[in-house]
């Protein structure tokens, strides 16, 4: 068998990104997103469930000759996110290990508040050891913790649950969760109350959007429904939860729904108690774009409305232009909010990203500070030999190869 990665913290990213230079000349960061940890290359989520047993059995990998085979038949590329941005993600999945190497990276840092999972899911029960190592060294240094997920179950519960939802019914991240002995909800929540009480503080996030752009973490019954309920049962127990909806925001709630989104399900959540906030969609593809907006990547970025429902003159957003623009090489960010969406935004919704001309940042819940100022003032990075995460990517992977 291989030898076992070392569990390590990284540094830069999105908190190296998102940093705004202020009228004094003066940068100060606004992402808390710095420093980051990982529990595998790969990211499970693009398993489907039926090679998922496949996979775990063979150490994080398929079985001898079956990659090639099940690459030729596109059986591969088919369960990753859509919108993932995890480009240089390999998907050897295998778990990582917590080590003398991750307590040394707690020393050397001495970060505050550490992101779990940037690059792939820490929430899967394969990576339970791995996350409650994690966790541990987060209580025993006070580190705060952000941690977005698809699949973080509530408990061995919660990791039963999969199996109602999976296809086929398929119980194997159930029968994972048994073999790492995952103990219950109720225990998980008392260990994140425990590292709050020491750190900065600990908020959980469930991504939600749309079932049909994630078919590996559908299959295995992470569904958006799934991640909903694990997170009403976690905010019960008083554990910061939120759920993070990717969405649509220059179309109606109305549309989003519409078009496959799991919103009316989100929000209707805050009856619960439940915090919900927006990450604006920014459309990877020609497929997520036609699906979640209804238009092509040249259509919502052309300034004559081709969907005057979308933009209603009643509703007094005619005249915006065009709903998206460019950003970059290739990335399409929202022009503007649709109404639905900037009510639920001056109510206080939080947000992360950029729509129009400015940047909103809601500190990934960690707090109530909600900050929105001119996207202009968010200096470049300069991505050179001494950016510590630029240092240390080796190669990048082509989209979608993945389990060699
Ligand atoms: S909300 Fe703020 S802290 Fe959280 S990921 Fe976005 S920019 Fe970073």
């Amino acid at each position: 068998m291989a030898k076992k990665r070392s569990v390590t913290i990284q540094t830069g990213g999105k908190g190296e990104a998102v940093r705004r230079r202020l009228p004094d000349g003066r940068i100060i960061p606004i992402c808390e997103c710095f420093y980051n940890i990982d529990a595998s290359d790969g990211c499970i989520s693009q398993v489907p469930v039926e090679l998922l047993k496949e996979v775990v059995d063979n150490d994080g990998k398929y079985a001898e000759g079956n990659f090639r085979r099940y690459k030729a038949e596109g059986v591969t590329r088919r369960g990753r996110c859509y919108y993932c941005y995890a480009y240089a993600n390999t998907g050897n999945v295998r778990p990582r290990v917590v080590n003398g190497r991750t307590r040394q990276d707690f020393e050397k840092y001495t970060p505050k508040v550490i992101r779990l999972g940037k690059l792939t899911e820490l929430g899967h029960p394969y990576y339970y050891d791995a996350l409650s190592g994690i966790l541990d060294l987060c209580e025993e240094f006070g580190v705060g913790i952000i941690f977005p997920n698809k699949m973080f179950p509530f408990g061995i519960q919660g990791a039963r649950e999969t199996a109602r939802y999976a296809r086929g019914g398929n119980d194997i991240a159930a029968r994972i969760a048994e073999e790492r002995e995952m103990p219950s909800g109720e225990k998980l929540a008392e260990k994140l109350r425990g590292i709050h009480n020491r750190s900065y503080g600990v908020t959980l996030m469930y991504s939600t959007g749309w079932d049909c752009f994630e078919p590996g973490a559908v299959s295995q019954g992470f569904t958006n429904q799934w991640r909903i309920e694990q997170a009403i049962k976690y905010f019960k127990e008083g554990i910061n939860t939120s759920l993070t909806l990717v969405c649509d925001v220059t179309g109606s709630i109305d549309l989003n729904e519409q078009r496959g989104s799991c919103i009316k399900s989100a929000l209707n959540a805050r009856e619960e108690g439940l915090n919900v906030r927006l990450l604006p969609l920014r459309p990877p593809s020609r497929e997520v774009c036609v699906k979640a907006t209804g238009d092509t990547r040249e259509g919502v970025r052309c300034n004559e409305d081709p969907f005057p429902l979308l933009i209603d003159s009643e509703e007094g957003i005619t005249g915006r232009g065009a709903r998206y623009k460019p950003r970059g090489n290739q990335e399409l960010v929202p022009n503007f909010f649709h109404p639905d969406f900037q009510k639920l935004v001056d109510e206080g919704i939080g947000v992360c990203g950029t729509v129009g001309k400015e940047e909103y940042c809601d500190k990934c819940n960690l707090t109530e500070i909600r900050i929105v100022f001119p996207a202009s003032q968010i200096p470049a990075v300069n991505y050179n030999k001494k950016t510590p995460w630029r240092k240390k990517k080796k190669k990048r992977f082509p989209l979608f190869d993945f389990l060699e």
